[in-house]
């Protein structure tokens, strides 16, 4: 990150290259202290060893713990290992369970990691932050001195992240944006993707390009009942066919939504691939 602010953590951001469904983009790992450092996010497998040489680079290194953002293998594939070569607990929101289980060999939380919590380091301190939506238990990191969030898949430098039904959840989505838009940031440190300035005007971004999706999907089963199939076409129209499955998602996670609000509904049990009508 260049210099440091006086009085602010130390923060070192490494990327770590990701095998399988994120291979085209790394994962950003944050190193969090000088001696005594916290590790967020090691990512996936290739991550044990590129944050070891990182710390290797420093003297008297002691991991206090390694913190999760979520349990996406692109983020905490790494972690058990680091955990057993550093000898300090893995932290992360008990709501990921369900993540771990699916997608990942192991499944300890060491110790319970939940929003509001102030995490003490030598130097300062870290702030939890609840910011489910991309995942249920999705906690941000935030330095108070810089005032740096250090957000995981609340937002991307790449422009926009992944909000999947069932695990994620569009209306929590919103809220934590609206959140984290009222929080005073100066810097993000996003899950993949160059580090951000200037992030009010962010959050805001990707409120308002959500929104305009929403009315959107609510635009087109107005006008008549449809499938998610059915909509793709006009939602998406130059979509490549790997993105197809999570053009559909995305759909699903704002009807949803706008379902939770009274203002469309299913017409049948098959939320995916039946008829959504709206509301009168
Ligand atoms: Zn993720």
């Amino acid at each position: 990150m260049g210099q440091v602010e006086s009085g602010a953590l130390p923060l070192e951001v490494i990327e770590i290259p990701n095998n399988g469904f994120m291979s085209d983009q790394p994962t950003n790992a944050t190193i969090v202290g000088t001696h005594d450092v916290f590790i967020i996010d090691p990512g996936d497998a290739a991550g044990v060893e590129i944050v070891q040489e990182a710390l290797g680079r420093r003297d008297d290194v002691r991991v206090q713990a390694i913190l999760l953002t979520h349990g996406h293998p692109d983020h905490a594939t790494a972690a058990p290992e680091l955990k057993r070569i550093y000898d300090c607990p893995v932290m992360l929101n008990p709501k990921e369970r369900p993540i771990l289980r699916q997608f990942l060999s192991w499944s300890d939380i060491d110790e319970e990691l939940t929003g509001g919590m102030t995490l003490p380091i030598a130097g300062g301190e870290l702030r939890a932050l609840d910011t489910p939506g991309h995942s249920p238990g999705h906690i941000a990191f935030y330095e108070p001195v810089s005032r740096t969030l250090i957000a995981g898949d609340l937002v991307s430098g790449h422009g926009t992240v992944g909000i999947f039904p069932p695990h994620g959840k569009m209306v929590e989505y919103f809220d934590s944006l609206e959140r984290m838009q009222r929080l005073n940031t100066s810097v993000i440190i996003p899950g993949h993707g160059p580090t951000m300035t200037q992030p009010p005007d962010l959050f805001a971004q990707y409120i308002e390009r959500r929104s305009t999706r929403e009315s959107e999907i609510y635009a087109v089963v107005a006008r008549e009942p449809t499938t998610i199939e059915a909509m793709i076409p006009e939602l998406y129209p130059v979509v490549l066919p790997h993105f197809r499955r999570a053009a559909a998602a995305t759909i699903l996670a704002h009807l949803e939504k706008l379902a939770a609000e009274g203002k469309v509904r299913p017409e049948s049990d098959d939320r995916i691939e039946g008829i959504w009508s709206a509301q009168r």
